[in-house]
């Protein structure tokens, strides 16, 4: 199996160029890698106004650069990212990424970048050429979904939560500016968001054919676009954000609505869980305990402020500070948020 690379280069800035892999659907022989070659690197180049085109070339598989993928259930596959902050030698992949073999293959979120999405494809391609059909995201944050386009144009579709569409063209806007200061620009080159070609607003399940995902749109917690994917064959549940160990979790939801998720145990209850952040192997109690004791601390610490009559500026000053065993990222990511569940509970 070949796939076209081209080299790509900054229009603002030709010092800055990176290979791109322009993945189609289905399987490319080299010759006909080559014969398309410059009719899908036009088309390309047109989504991406950016970027101006170099050289290109036809590789193999085995050529390209991947991620290592770790096998954790028989069919259930995850890249584990660095549980850490978004920095230049992390490049965005800090996210925990999954796949699921079956009769055609699953991603469950492709990635913090382009190139991240590319390596994760190049990994899947060395395990198998079938048909990559399913890309889910489970909530909008770009360390999770910036590799999305990668598969679509690969052929899969790409699914969500129903509120997923607006939340990613809230934040878009301040994403192409904030994560390229965060990662590099180098890293992001030819990243963009895409919305999701189908959402839900119910649980529904997927048959990938000797493999079925049930997809679960939660209530507003963690965002108020997660969901909850749940490998039934071995019961492995992917939560997303919804939990985080190692690195700090981050409130862009509801603080309530996240302790309630918390509350309430998966039923029936995983055999493992995949976490957005942390040890992908953790069993339920314990590995929830860490992130509701911070959540819970939060909370309680939100309330007394508010009821001490301090101000948000002063109560971000302090509430959730004595947490901060154990978290990465702490004291930035802390700070948001207490704002967060101060606007959130002060009207309660
Ligand atoms: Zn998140």
């Amino acid at each position: 199996m070949f796939h076209l690379v081209v080299t790509a280069c900054l229009a603002a800035d030709p010092s800055i160029c990176a290979e791109r892999l322009l993945p189609t659907p289905g399987t490319l022989t080299e010759a006909a890698c080559i014969a398309g070659a410059e009719a899908r690197i036009a088309a390309w180049i047109a989504l991406h106004p950016d970027l101006a085109p170099g050289d290109w070339r036809c590789r193999p598989t085995g050529d390209l650069p991947y991620l290592d993928l770790t096998e954790i259930a028989p069919k259930v596959l995850v890249h584990p990212g660095q549980s850490e902050p978004v920095s230049v030698e992390n490049g965005g992949d800090i996210a925990n990424l999954g796949v699921v073999l079956g009769d055609s293959v699953a991603v469950i979120d492709p990635g913090g970048s382009r190139a991240i999405g590319e390596r994760l494809y190049a990994a899947i391609r060395r395990i198998t050429d079938k048909p990559i059909t399913h890309v889910i995201l489970t909530h909008m944050h770009p360390d999770h979904i910036y590799g999305a386009e990668v598969f679509a144009e690969a052929g899969a579709k790409i699914i969500g939560h129903r509120n997923l569409p607006s939340g990613i063209e809230r934040r878009e806007a301040a994403w192409a500016e904030s994560i390229p200061l965060q990662a590099g620009a180098l890293a992001m080159l030819g990243t963009r968001a895409i919305p999701p070609h189908r959402t839900i607003a119910a649980p529904e399940k997927i048959d990938l054919g000797g493999a079925t995902l049930r997809l679960t749109p939660e209530a507003t917690a963690h965002t108020d676009n997660d969901l909850t994917v749940f490998h039934l064959e071995s019961a492995t549940l992917f939560t997303g954000d919804l939990v985080f160990a190692g690195l700090t979790p981050s409130l862009d939801g509801s603080l309530t609505g996240w302790l309630s998720w918390l509350e309430q145990a998966p039923s029936p209850l995983p055999h493992r869980i995949v976490p957005g952040h942390g040890p992908v192997e953790m069993e339920w109690n314990s590995g929830t305990a860490p992130l509701r004791a911070y959540l819970t601390a939060l909370a309680d610490q939100t309330q007394a402020a508010i009821q001490a009559g301090e101000a948000m500026s002063d109560a971000a000053t302090h509430v959730g500070a004595d947490q901060q065993d154990g978290w990465k990222g702490f004291a930035e990511i802390n700070a948001r948020n207490a704002i967060a569940a101060f606007k959130e509970l002060e009207w309660e």
